[in-house]
């Protein structure tokens, strides 16, 4: 079944014989926000590490996206909005432990969520602030520069959208989910389930296209918010348009699935899978 939308395709390919989620197919993107780095800056998300996932159980669930730049790459608010608080979270915490995110800047936007709670978005690891708790910014204004304060090993942005409150650590989305894809790329959005439906937890998964190759792991944990839009437990943005193949391996030196994708420029497609057993 294949159903077109102006802003999002919705592809099931192995519900073919089972009756699909239809409401899925009435689901509009809500690409809200720009990007929170300049056009100049690396804008490429790091895919070894993406929302929802815990390096195999080893790190906390990591409630965000991760943007390698140099130190003091100018960031951007996503959004209008009022700055929520601006700072260092050694006192004040946002995160499972005290001067997680070091200094950080989280934005309360003008624009609510499709079920009206309140949009926030953070910036964590700063290096510097140029901006204060209480004040209005907006879309592309500077808030700070990239750094590695906190808990980060390297210069990058950690970047977060929190739905309904500014504080609760656990109130994240995917930020992919939130911004479109850039010019000549696509989002493609899933839900991957085992062979007996449930929803399929920290599953390593690739996409292939030529000769690159882009890892992927579904969320680690059914604590992890998906989105009310998409029921989704994985998303991949800016994948360059073109045909992948979509492999996740079953353990036994075969594939528990194995199929092709194909993204035009500028689509947000939604793919549901099914693992065999
Ligand atoms: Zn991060």
């Amino acid at each position: 079944m294949k159903c077109r939308r102006p802003a999002l395709i919705v592809l099931f390919l192995v519900c073919l014989l089972a009756a699909p989620a239809t409401s899925r197919a009435e689901a509009t993107t809500h690409y809200w926000l720009a990007r929170p780095l300049p056009p100049t800056a690396n804008l490429t998300v790091e895919r070894g590490f993406p929302y929802g996932w815990t390096r195999n159980g080893t790190s906390p669930i990591h409630h965000g996206v991760d943007i390698v730049n140099r130190l003091n790459t100018p960031v951007l608010a996503a959004a209008n909005g009022t700055v929520y608080y601006a700072g260092n979270d050694a006192e004040r915490m946002f995160g499972p432990s005290p001067d997680f995110y070091g200094n950080l800047v989280v934005i309360q936007h003008d624009i609510a969520a499709p079920d009206g709670s309140a949009v926030y978005t953070l910036y964590g690891h700063l290096n510097g602030i140029t901006v204060q708790t209480g004040q209005r910014v907006g879309q592309g204004q500077i808030i700070g520069g990239v750094g590695k304060t906190g808990i980060a090993v390297w210069y990058h942005l950690h970047f977060e959208v929190r739905v309904g409150s500014g504080d609760d650590y656990n109130a994240t989305r995917n930020p992919e989910l939130w911004y479109a894809p850039r010019p000549g790329t696509a989002t493609l959005i899933g839900r991957i389930v085992d062979a007996n439906g449930g929803l399929a937890m920290g599953i390593r998964f690739t996409l292939s296209i030529r000769n690159s190759i882009y890892p992927g792991w579904t969320y680690a944990d059914p604590g992890i918010h998906n989105d009310p839009t998409y029921s989704e437990n994985f998303a991949v943005g800016d994948l360059p348009a073109g045909c992948y193949y979509l492999r996740v391996r079953n353990g036994h030196g075969g594939y528990a699935y194995a199929k092709q994708v194909c993204l035009k420029s500028g689509e947000t497609v939604f793919l549901e899978v099914q693992l065999a057993p």
